[in-house]
């Protein structure tokens, strides 16, 4: 009688088991999945900063087109994520508060979007940038030309304190805030280079880090692209076209789709 008694409660123990324990035991299953809602799209310079010039085309309405076309189509196609952007018409926002922009709302992506230029006229592809110091030497240029931006701003000494763009000892103070969401961002560069390379026939110039002052704050992956170079007539002219931009825009959006599925899945 006292064993089978024994008998019963150790079977009244182990059917309880999982629901006096089942809350506490660390489970997959009941971990909320991550879901991507919103992402900051950021079309560089705007207002008083034209950004790059070309024979004809100002950098910052190439960059406002194409940005505005890749937040049409995140909307259209993907109802379960928001857009916010940085500026959606000629202004300027500054460069500290584009990715401010993307902390304050908590997006899950913060996505700038250039236009290149470069001295050699006969330059041209894309590039996209994730935050970092690796070659920096060899990126130096652009870095310095995407962020000397700064110096447009009224109270940049103390806004910035101290930082001056075209000084390579001011990087020295990036510290690599981005570190912890650099594997995520390297991940959607490259799907926006395969992009460009595979469906739109653009010549990729890869993936590459730089210190970029709008990648240095964003508090989640980010990334900055460069359509192309408005130094090269040819790449000029296909960038100002409306097919051009829907182009790189679809290609844009597309990248961002397949980052969406793939981290969604971890
Ligand atoms: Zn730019």
């Amino acid at each position: 009688m006292e064993r089978f008694n024994t008998k019963k409660n150790l079977l009244r123990f182990l059917i309880l088991v999982p629901f006096l324990f089942g809350g506490f035991i660390p489970n997959e299953t009941m971990m909320p999945a991550f879901r991507m809602k919103k992402i900051v799209l950021d079309a560089g310079h705007g207002g008083s900063d034209p950004g790059n010039i070309g024979s004809k085309a100002r950098e910052k309405d190439i960059n406002l087109a194409v940005t505005l076309l890749v937040g049409k189509y995140i909307k259209e196609n993907m109802p379960d994520v928001e857009v916010i952007y940085t500026r959606s018409d000629d202004s300027f926002p500054t460069l500290k508060q584009r990715p401010n922009i993307a902390n304050v709302n908590k997006a899950d992506l913060f996505i700038s979007i250039h236009s290149n230029s470069a001295a050699n006229k006969t330059a041209f592809g894309t590039e996209t940038f994730v935050m970092g110091n690796k070659h920096f030497e060899a990126n130096f240029d652009i870095v310095k030309k995407e962020n000397s931006v700064i110096l447009l701003e009224e109270n940049y000494k103390e806004e910035y304190e101290g930082f001056d763009p075209s000084s390579p000892e001011s990087y020295m103070m990036f510290n690599l805030m981005q570190k912890a969401y650099i594997g995520n961002s390297i991940t959607l560069a490259d799907r926006i280079e395969t992009q460009f390379r595979e469906n739109v026939g653009r010549k990729s110039r890869g993936v590459k880090q730089g210190p970029f002052y709008v990648l240095w704050t964003p508090s989640m992956p980010s990334v900055l692209i460069e359509l192309g170079f408005l130094s090269n007539a040819e790449e000029e002219q296909f960038l100002m076209t409306k097919e051009g931009q829907e182009y790189m825009a679809s290609a844009i959006y597309r990248s961002i789709k397949d980052y969406k599925s793939e981290i969604e899945l971890n």
